[in-house]
């Protein structure tokens, strides 16, 4: 009998899939991973049920959208959980991830932790011109948590921060019943064998799913091999708007006058932050470019 079903992990082909509540150990044909490449965590399949808790995949379904770092499929939600101090964010991290975000389709979302730290509102300002969702939250506290939960809920969510952030703390705060230790789910992530870091989806109920990912570095290459300078723009939605403004056809809203986007930050309708971070991606992928 032929089922559909979510990977949650695979390892050396041994892949976790889960199909009406219930949970498959499956192989997969030699056929299948190379008509459709790698098997991602997030990928949906049709398997064959032996009857004993074990099947045998016979296919892989369309994806919607899927990252390279971390490996997973059909991400329908990327946070970057973000503190307002110790660290303190880097906006041209953040504004990567973005970035990454908008070029595969994913939306996006910034959670500020440990908002009792400083004050947030820099952060929720500058995203909230951004158009994206912010949600101030404090784990120690229990604020805000009620409020990402429902941002979760249903979703296949990937949650990036750097290190310190307490993305645990605020994994915990959100799931008590996953029993964190601190820092586990991303040493899960990162441990594995020959050094090959797995990615495994949680399932949370109500369809929930949480990757937990480790740092920010890794996304970088990733950006700089697919997108062109020449596209970013289209990948800040507030630009949007505000293009119409600019002088020159093909005004790269690095340096001309008379552009649009320089004047909505003159204005505050941009964060400036967000213009920064445009320009020094916009002046690495060109470098970039002209290797290729
Ligand atoms: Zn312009």
């Amino acid at each position: 009998m032929e089922k559909e079903g979510l990977i949650l992990s695979g390892v050396n082909g041994l892949y976790t899939v889960e199909s009406e509540n219930q949970t498959f150990y499956c192989r997969s044909g030699t056929r299948v991973r190379k008509n459709d490449g790698k098997i991602l965590a997030g990928d949906r399949v049709l398997f064959r049920d032996n009857g004993d808790g074990q099947g045998f995949i016979t296919s892989l379904l369309p994806r919607k959208n899927f990252l390279v770092r971390p490996p997973v499929a059909n991400i329908d939600l990327l946070c970057m959980v973000v503190a307002p101090k110790d660290p303190a964010p880097y906006l041209y991290n953040i504004d990567l991830l973005t970035v990454l975000a908008e070029k595969n389709g994913i939306e996006c979302a910034i959670i500020i932790s440990k908002s009792d730290l400083a004050d947030c509102s820099d952060i929720s300002e500058i995203y909230g011109k951004s158009h994206y969702t912010v949600v101030k939250t404090c784990s120690k506290r229990n604020e805000g948590i009620e409020e990402v939960r429902n941002l979760l809920k249903g979703k296949i969510c990937v949650l990036c921060g750097a290190s310190g952030v307490g993305k645990s703390t605020l994994i915990n705060a959100l799931y008590p019943f996953l029993e964190l230790e601190t820092g586990e789910l991303s040493e899960k992530i990162a441990r594995g064998k020959n050094t090959t870091r797995t990615t495994e989806l949680f399932p949370l109920g109500e369809g929930t799913y949480l990757a937990d990912t480790p740092g920010f570095t890794a996304v970088n290459t990733e950006l700089y091999c697919e997108i062109d300078h020449k596209e970013l723009h289209n990948l800040f939605p507030e630009f949007f708007e505000h293009e119409s403004g600019c002088r020159y056809a093909d005004c790269t809203h690095t340096k001309e006058n008379e552009c649009g986007i320089a004047d909505a930050v003159a204005e505050g309708l941009i964060a400036e932050s967000r213009h920064e971070s445009f320009k020094k991606l916009y002046y690495e992928l060109k470098s970039i470019d002209r290797y290729k």
